[in-house]
């Protein structure tokens, strides 16, 4: 049987396979037992358990018609504490009823249990009840001895002790998976030098973009001369050079804004839901701050400039085409003197002035 991927899947089909199991095992045992209970004359009983299986199966079909899981499953742990109480206080044929209680003990704290501590109340709860029920002579409870008395409690107690400690393992082997699955997850979508999104992150987030967030804006950025930064104050300079940027970029741009180190000196970002002129202004605003401010690395200190691309993007399938774009308009930046961020409007104003005529 597969168990889902993600620990909530895992814990989603846990709960689903519970509860086809104890409602498919349990409605025939409580069906068959049910029968001879009805044939010997013990009608109440025999009822009683058939209003149990068929309590079984119509909310088996419940959670799978509706979805609704959790909540059958605690109302299904709620039925096996009643039933478990019930036939150790009613006391089942000659006592026997007993017998069955341990299943059904684990049962209740399985399917109820959401953390250790809610699994500890059921069980204290579960044995509090038993032993008020065992101990203060109310009408219609089984007559015990003494010895059986404390030893039903006890050998219960023991089964939901156990049954505490396993599932207190599981609920540890979780919480290990979801923080290795967390970070492997952030592993791979995050550039771990910046904290960046990376490639693959950007495009992932791209592909969750929706219709609210257009008109977006993409830009490619890149470091001017960013190699001269490495051959003159060393490769480590240039690390702090890339952290710099990162941060520029992420205190002047919105969280729901997308920040990529896209590799190298370069970083694409993503305005979402904005006009090229709004983020044009802010791209200007990280270009000044970052002409101004300075970098520094042990005793010396640098400053960076960087070039821009910046283009509108009206749709998440146009993604591949406006990265291309702006990659050509932050080539023209280049190669008209760098520091610089080029819209196709600016560009077109650039050309429009070098042919004046036309
Ligand atoms: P331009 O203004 O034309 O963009 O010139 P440039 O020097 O910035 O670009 P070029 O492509 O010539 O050099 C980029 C350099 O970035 C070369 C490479 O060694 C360096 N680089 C790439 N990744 C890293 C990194 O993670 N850390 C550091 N320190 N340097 C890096
Ligand atoms: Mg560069």
């Amino acid at each position: 049987m597969e168990f889902g991927r993600t620990p909530q899947d895992i814990e989603h089909k846990r709960r689903v396979f519970l509860i086809a199991f104890y409602a498919v095992v349990g409605s025939l045992f409580l069906v068959s037992f049910s029968l001879l209970s009805l044939m010997q004359g013990r009608t109440t009983f025999g009822l009683m358990l058939i209003a149990n299986s068929v309590f079984c199966v119509s909310f088996m079909i419940y959670s799978r018609v509706t979805s609704r899981v959790r909540a059958v499953s605690y109302l299904f742990s709620a039925q096996a504490g009643a039933l478990a109480l019930y036939l150790v206080l009613h006391g089942g044929v000659e006592g026997t009823g007993v017998y069955f209680t341990y299943s059904l003990a684990l049962m209740m704290i399985m399917l109820g249990i959401t953390s250790f501590r809610s699994g500890i109340a059921i069980s204290l709860l579960f044995m509090a009840v038993m032993a008020v029920g065992l101990y203060a002579g109310f009408p219609g409870v089984y007559e015990y001895d003494a010895v059986h008395k404390s030893r039903i409690i006890l050998s219960l107690s023991a089964i939901c002790m156990m049954a505490l400690i396993s599932e207190w393992m599981r609920i540890k082997s979780y919480a290990a998976i979801t923080n290795t699955a967390e970070k492997l997850s952030a592993d791979a979508t995050h550039d771990p030098l910046t904290k960046l999104l990376n490639r693959r992150g950007l495009e992932e987030e791209v592909g969750r973009m929706s219709g609210t967030d257009f008109p977006a804006v993409v830009a490619v950025v890149d470091i001017d001369h960013f190699k001269k930064i490495n051959d003159q104050y060393g490769h480590d300079a240039g690390d702090v050079a890339l952290r710099c940027v990162a941060e520029y970029l992420r205190s002047n741009m919105k969280g729901r804004d997308l920040i990529c180190r896209w590799g190298g000196e370069q970083f694409v970002v993503i305005f979402r839901h904005t006009s090229l002129k709004n983020a044009n202004k802010v791209l200007t605003q990280i270009s000044d701050e970052a002409r101004v401010g300075s970098i520094r690395y042990g005793a010396s200190t640098f400053r960076i400039t960087f070039s821009a691309g910046v283009i509108q993007m009206r749709g998440r399938g146009e993604f591949q085409s406006c990265l291309s774009q702006a990659d050509q308009l932050l080539y023209h930046a280049k190669e008209n003197g760098r520091d610089r961020i080029v819209t196709t409007e600016r560009l077109k104003a650039e050309v429009a002035q070098v042919r004046p005529g036309r």
